[in-house]
């Protein structure tokens, strides 16, 4: 954890920024839950709680510099809400995600099934690929059973 707040401090200042205190708290709540692609609003409320003092404003601004920066990236689902995650540093790849249209729970698929896909598209379309996302829209095993037309939450949920 102190390793990777100092390796932000510094990635921030390589581009004349400083890690401020309300800086620091909003990246510290990141890495504290870095598995759970939280909303602007929810990081806010994670980080009120330790800083009452900070604002939604305040957030919103450090979680839009850090993602400039390509220290977070942001994840959109096609409900309206922006989401961020970290950037794994040491990985040439991410991670795949599995979004439930009931709950809006993100899980994660870490292995990557693409490689073979990526060869045929590169090979049939001569396209040299960099990176891709892959999302999974459906109902996770939580809401399994809860949902007695899922053809509606595509509808009403994807864009
Ligand atoms: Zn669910
Ligand atoms: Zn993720
Ligand atoms: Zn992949």
């Amino acid at each position: 954890m102190e390793e990777r707040v100092k390796q932000i401090k510094q990635q921030l200042s390589s581009h004349s920024y400083k890690l401020t205190p309300q800086r620091e708290a909003t990246v510290r709540v990141l890495l504290e839950n870095e598995q759970d692609h939280l909303s602007a609003e929810d990081v806010y409320l994670l980080v009120k709680d330790k800083s009452p003092e900070i604002g939604l404003a305040t957030v919103y601004r450090t979680l839009e510099l850090l993602s400039d920066l390509s220290i977070i990236h942001k994840l959109n689902f096609g409900d309206g809400v922006t989401r961020y995650e970290f950037r794994a540093a040491d990985a040439d790849h991410h991670h795949h995600h599995l979004y439930c249209l009931h709950c809006g729970t993100v899980d994660e698929i870490t292995d990557d099934w693409l490689g073979a896909i990526e060869k045929r598209v590169e090979k049939e379309f001569d396209f040299q690929i960099i990176d891709h996302r892959l999302t999974f829209h459906g109902i996770c095993y939580r809401c399994k059973g809860q949902v007695k037309d899922p053809k509606k939450l595509v509808g009403s949920k994807v864009t």
